[in-house]
């Protein structure tokens, strides 16, 4: 049986290490720890090398090779800025009666750990799973997500073909949309895309005493909000449909009359979401400036100055697409478009009516009573992406329940996990793991 004290003892000291990706003294204390802390998980499944990484990938044989399933948390946490606001220091690691504190506690170390503490205490009282399971943490989920990338390298190479793979995502919400009481275990079935777009004008610098208007500066502010406005298509994904459907009886008023009749009333439930900034991002590609650059003094024109746009994209949408649509929208070709970074959203989207998915919505619902389980399109990126090509079920899920303030302070001041979470979600991995 697992000892739940040593889970959240455990995790708050895997927060204490700081371990922002490229911090590699903080990943090998961190991996000494887990040494210690699990040692029947190393003493019995096999450490594959991952090659100038700090990313660990773990295996575990199984009776049969035939249908192999994956975990997967990553072990990097976004820095701590203004150190000196939290309660109690973000890397501390402290932990009182209802919570463990600290950076990463949430995002993504409580899996990290219930993963961990799940399987090492299976192991202890003689599990062999059917099949074989892999374990694999990447080091850099925040940032690039290439520890996931070289996992996956190391599966693929050695021919793996993953039959599932659990990974962060979706949470037991409290409040999934306004309005909603009941809890919702949101299973992320695909991820959305994310591109940097960056516009540039050049024009006619110099002193702001003689302009020359439009200056390249108010060119370029037109473009941006032209951007922001134009018109990304709407669409309809069959994971979203179903993701309304299922909490329409939850919803009250113009919501729940949309979410209900979404496909009857498509056009105008359309209009409705698109003007709701929750649920837009659901059936269409977004866009809003981030950043922008021009001259650092309030008397000097800049010649030349940029903003950057991000774009988060539909499964199925193409880069060619967004591209023409913003040149379009801006139609001035003064403004130049450069892509500085893309990222294709979900090739895959995992079938809500596979084996793989009823099996982890059981699991939840056992674990949660009363649970509405939906499938739901991420609207944030996540190392299980990496894992498309040896994967067709990815199921995206932290099995911890959380309200829109404890979501909100996930990458903010004062993260931290209730004990209670830290035993559901090991409760949720102990209950999976032990039917695979
Ligand atoms: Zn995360």
């Amino acid at each position: 049986m697992l000892d739940k004290n040593l889970a959240v003892n455990a995790l708050s000291q895997a927060v204490s290490f700081r371990t922002v990706a490229g911090n590699k003294e903080a990943f090998v204390g961190l991996h000494k720890a887990l040494k210690s802390l699990f040692p029947v998980v190393f003493e019995k499944c096999e450490t594959l090398d991952v090659p100038g990484t700090c990313a660990l990938l773990l295996k575990l044989k199984g009776k049969s090779s035939e249908k192999p399933a994956m975990f997967t948390a990553h072990q990097d946490v976004v820095p701590a800025d203004n150190e000196q606001v939290w309660t109690h220091a973000p890397f501390e690691g402290f932990c009182d009666d209802t919570w463990v504190w600290g950076r990463g506690s949430f995002d993504d170390k409580v899996s990290l750990i219930a993963i961990l503490a799940s399987l090492d205490s299976l192991l202890s009282d003689g599990f062999i799973p059917e099949n074989d399971l892999y374990f694999g943490f990447g080091d850099d989920e925040e940032t690039m997500g290439h520890g996931a990338q070289d996992i996956c390298r190391v599966l693929s190479e050695r021919g793996v073909k993953l039959d599932m793979l659990v990974d962060e995502g979706g949470a037991v919400m409290k409040e999934f949309l306004p309005g909603m009481k009941g809890l919702v275990g949101a299973i992320g079935v695909a991820e959305k895309g994310s591109m940097a777009v960056r516009l540039t004008v050049k024009g006619e610098g110099g002193h702001s005493s003689t302009p020359v208007n439009p200056s390249p500066l108010a060119r370029l502010g037109e473009a941006v909000h032209r951007c922001e406005m134009a018109h990304f298509p709407v669409k309809w994904l069959p994971c979203v449909e179903k993701m309304l459907s299922l909490v329409s009886s939850e919803l009250n008023g113009v919501l729940g009359f949309a979410a209900k009749h979404n496909k009857a009333l498509r056009r105008p439930v359309s209009k409705v979401l698109c003007n709701i900034p929750k649920l837009a991002p659901f059936i269409r590609t977004t866009c809003v400036a981030t950043m922008a650059s021009g001259s650092e003094a309030f008397n000097v024109i800049s010649p030349s100055c940029n903003a950057t746009l991000n774009l988060r994209m539909l499964p199925g949408q193409k880069t060619e697409e967004v591209i023409e649509i913003l040149r379009k929208a801006i139609n001035d070709p003064e403004v130049n478009i450069e892509v500085v970074r893309d990222r294709a959203p979900s090739s895959i989207i995992t079938d809500s009516k596979g084996p793989q998915y009823s099996l982890v919505k059981d699991v939840l619902e056992k674990v949660y009573e009363g649970v509405k389980v939906i499938p739901y399109l991420m609207v944030g990126a996540s190392d299980a992406y990496n894992y498309e090509s040896i994967c067709q079920n990815i199921l995206r899920i932290s099995p911890v329940a959380m309200n829109t303030e404890e979501l909100g302070r996930m990458h903010g001041v004062d993260e931290r996990i209730s004990i209670e979470n830290v035993g559901k979600a090991c409760e949720f991995y102990t209950s999976l793991l032990s039917k695979l």
